[in-house]
């Protein structure tokens, strides 16, 4: 991974070319790095799906739109569809069968331009609270995966128990607030007892610290035996397992990634006896960003920043991301 000059991307027809000023890091872009064995990217690629910006050119055949005109601040949706299938026109895009993600099959936006569909721009929120860019580029892969995988997949109601696994991730600190959001009771983990006091600080009942305590047992002893009702897994190998047995009867895991590996041993056993259900989730649709960031601008969810670095510190930014001592995102300034 270097820094280089690659020619600046042009708009295409109903495409636009936003300049970055911040981008945040993710587990993919650290996969992406290392290499995946279905996705053959052919080099050089420029990953990044997490994009603040301002509009610099549009495309042919792209009208200005309030909020994402040329100067308007915005942030992009990472996930790029046809626009025409039924999915598309269902308003479920990230079920298009043409579905690609910002950075991963197309080029990203840890670079100074990226070129998108203008149906990805989204137009930066103005409300009571002010968000600088870096806020704003921390805030889409991770809230959005987080809605979908508690609010339309695992269909969480008020006063259920959500168990949050690595609750410093992007993902983990969504899902705590959106939890909370819905009146859920929330037990994180973490490994650190910094982390587990960020987590609390965020909203998390309980905590447990994984490296010293079983999970298991902790969320057995916290529920009076009975058990999570959702529990939000994107660790995969080393806790999918654990995740089955902590759940309560008809209890609900959803998975959108398994940073730890995709094979876990599953006792069968326990998912009929118990009757859970196993839900993947992968991002969300579109128009579920615009709606966060109203969340956002009247300050009822907050964006976690680890730390912002300048863009060429990309290689010490990636080995944070690998080393788990990231509380919320890596947000890299271009
Ligand atoms: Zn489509």
């Amino acid at each position: 991974m270097e820094i280089g000059e690659v020619p600046t991307p042009a708009p295409g027809p109903g495409q636009v070319q936003v300049r970055v000023t911040a981008a945040a890091l993710n587990h993919i872009d650290l996969w992406l790095r290392q290499g995946l064995p279905a996705l053959h990217v052919p080099l050089p690629h420029v990953s990044g799906g997490d994009v603040c910006g301002v509009v610099s050119a549009l495309g042919a055949g792209v009208r200005s739109m309030a909020g994402a005109a040329e100067g308007d601040r915005v942030l992009l949706n990472p996930g790029i569809s046809c626009g025409r299938c039924v999915a598309c026109l269902d308003g479920r895009d990230n079920f298009c069968p043409d579905y690609q993600m910002l950075g991963e099959q197309t080029w990203g936006g840890l670079a100074e331009y990226v070129v998108v569909p203008a149906a990805n721009l989204v137009p930066a929120p103005r409300g009571r609270i002010a968000l600088d860019d870096a806020q704003l580029a921390s805030i889409p892969i991770a809230f959005i995966t987080a809605w979908q995988m508690l609010v339309d997949r695992a269909r969480i109601q008020q006063g259920e128990t959500v168990l949050v696994l690595a609750a410093g991730s992007g993902v983990g600190t969504a899902s705590i607030q959106i939890a909370k959001l819905y009146g859920a009771r929330v037990i994180a983990t973490a490994s650190t007892d910094e982390k587990l006091a960020a987590a609390r600080a965020l909203g998390a009942d309980e905590t447990i610290n994984h490296a010293s305590a079983d999970i298991v047992a902790e969320v057995k002893r916290l529920t009076a035996r009975r058990g999570a009702d959702i529990v939000v897994d994107h660790v995969g190998a080393t806790t999918f397992g654990k995740s089955v047995v902590a759940c309560a009867k008809g209890g609900r895991i959803v998975v959108c990634g398994a940073t730890a590996g995709y094979e876990p041993v599953l006792n069968l056993r326990h998912v009929f006896w118990r009757q859970l259900s196993i839900l993947g989730s992968t991002l969300a649709s579109k128009a579920r960003l615009p709606a966060l960031l109203e969340l956002f601008a009247a300050g009822r969810l907050r964006s976690v920043v680890d730390r912002v670095q300048p863009l060429e510190d990309i290689g010490e930014a990636h080995r944070r991301l690998e080393s788990r001592a990231t509380f919320g995102k890596l947000v890299l300034s271009v």
